[in-house]
């Protein structure tokens, strides 16, 4: 069997004193898509600071692609592999598309081959190169976002909910530039409170609820504990 692209196991992990995930396990295969979900609180995006290396866990371990990294630094984290597109996106609003590609560049080339590579998987943002990020839309700056870490090819990409704030139609759109890289191979992590369409793409779901994983399995397997869990909260 392939090494998990991405294996956290028993992690427990907190703000002080109060300990927010209590024994968390979780695995990804190459290629594949895991979604994370959870209702508010649940302590999703400290997994995904556990998995980009700036919430140390106080117990547990955290390996990609077989490296043990628990513990690391996110400068570590990334060159492990792991990329992340965090929640509310960090995009930068008076600066252009152009510029945010540039930032992650060393020299004028690459800058070049990295605008290159964003456009070919998101062509929508070749058009608005040289828009500020600020005026662009919900969607067009999550795209911006997911591009951001696309250019860096590492093979694990780790995106806190994607579909904050966005109208379905554009959810459904960007989910499927999900679906397409994992297909050309990343792995990939998708977080995400509401249930949205998250299940069509995943191939294998975890529910995180009160820092611990309630259910775990293909997107079928857990429709019912969701059920419970979402009408249990609401
Ligand atoms: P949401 O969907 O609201 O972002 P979540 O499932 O991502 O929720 P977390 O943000 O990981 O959950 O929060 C889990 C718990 O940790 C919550 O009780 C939250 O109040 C607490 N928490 C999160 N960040 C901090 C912090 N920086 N300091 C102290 N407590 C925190």
């Amino acid at each position: 069997m392939t090494e998990p692209m991405l294996a956290v196991r028993e992690i427990r992990a907190g703000y002080g004193q109060i300990e927010v995930l209590h024994g968390v396990s979780v695995e990804v295969r190459p290629g594949q898509v895991l979604g994370v979900l959870g209702p508010n609180g649940a302590g999703k995006t400290s997994l995904v600071r556990v998995i980009s290396g700036e919430l140390r866990p106080t117990a547990g371990q955290v390996a990609v692609a077989g490296v043990d990294v628990t513990g690391a630094r996110p400068e570590r984290l990334a060159r492990a592999g792991v990329a992340t597109v965090p929640e509310g996106r960090g995009i930068f609003p008076s600066l252009s598309v152009a510029e945010h590609l540039r930032l992650l560049a060393r020299d004028r080339r690459e800058a070049k081959a990295l605008q290159e590579h964003a456009f070919s998987v998101f062509p929508k943002l070749a058009e608005r190169r040289n828009q500020v990020a600020g005026t662009m839309s919900g969607g067009e700056q999550q795209m911006l976002a997911l591009a951001r870490a696309v250019v860096l090819r590492r093979p694990l990409i780790v995106i806190d909910e994607l579909s904050m704030g966005l109208a379905p139609q554009i959810v459904e759109s960007l989910y499927q530039h999900v679906a397409d890289l994992a297909r050309d191979g990343s792995t990939i992590v998708l977080v995400e409170q509401f249930v949205h369409d998250i299940l069509g793409i995943a191939d294998q779901a975890v529910v995180l609820a009160h820092g611990q994983v309630v259910a775990d399995g293909p997107p079928t397997e857990i429709a019912d504990v969701l059920a419970d869990h979402y009408l249990g909260a609401g």
